[in-house]
């Protein structure tokens, strides 16, 4: 329905064999809105992004993709279907070149609309065409799996500690071009270990710990009267 969220997680647990990771979570990112995931190490903030995209079965409870029940539906099928995850690490084919990442991964059938969309939004990709992917610096590893969210013209962005192991600069890189895909109208869930960054792009924050949801609200909400502190603390 036309006021169903972009992606539902309703109730959700999921564990590890015996390891109970994620406890009745349910999250809602609205269409076109930004929703931030924090939490300390260990939280399950990775498992609920698995969950999301199918690469993890939850053990009860449902995933909803703009208000239909994806719970059964494997990760190609959720990928077809508008969702796009972008993993934790280098989500990128190494032995393959940048040019090559691009096309697997783009929605046009144009292969130069392709290469043009992706490196006018990260130009630094367009000095590395014929690069194979695993001969990237880290940073530039990170700008093509991330150009996934822009050229696979996803509806609902699933993006994993991008910035995690960069360098400043790059960082910014990041952040700007998680701008730019709130432009675009995504709906953008985010994890990432700049918590009050992430929150500043924010609209809606969920804060998870130990498996559970402890906040459910306004991003910015969360940053006022040291509500960050009390809940982004460790234990
Ligand atoms: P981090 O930022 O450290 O990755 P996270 O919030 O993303 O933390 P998850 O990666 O979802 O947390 O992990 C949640 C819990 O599940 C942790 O206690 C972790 O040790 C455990 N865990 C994660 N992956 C596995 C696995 N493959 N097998 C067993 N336990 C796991």
């Amino acid at each position: 329905t036309a006021e169903a969220p972009a992606l539902e997680l309703r109730g959700v647990s999921a564990s590890y064999g015996q390891t109970a990771v994620l406890r009745d979570v349910s999250l809602r990112v609205a269409p076109g809105s930004v929703t931030a995931l924090i939490g300390p190490n260990g939280a399950g903030k990775t498992t609920s992004l698995r969950v999301a995209s199918g690469l993890m079965r939850p053990s009860s409870g449902q995933v909803l993709l703009y208000g239909t029940d994806v719970t059964r539906r494997p990760p190609a099928r959720r990928a077809k279907g508008g969702l796009c995850h972008v993993p934790e690490g280098r989500g990128v084919y190494r032995n393959l070149t940048v040019r090559e990442n691009l096309l697997m991964q783009s929605a046009s059938g144009d292969p130069g609309e392709t290469i043009d969309i992706a490196t006018g939004v990260f130009p630094r990709l367009g000095e590395r065409l014929s690069q194979k992917a695993g001969t990237l610096s880290g940073g530039e590893q990170q700008m093509l799996a991330l150009s996934a969210a822009y050229v696979a013209e996803p509806s609902v962005v699933l993006v994993d500690e991008p910035s995690l192991g960069l360098a400043p600069i790059i960082v910014d890189t990041v952040f700007e071009f998680l701008k730019t895909l709130r432009t675009k109208g995504v709906a953008l869930l985010c994890v990432d270990q700049y918590a009050l960054r992430t929150l500043a792009i924010a609209d809606h924050a969920y804060v998870l710990r130990r498996g559970e949801i402890v906040y459910d609200g306004a991003a910015a909400g969360l940053v006022e009267d040291n509500m960050f502190e009390k809940y982004i603390g460790e234990g």
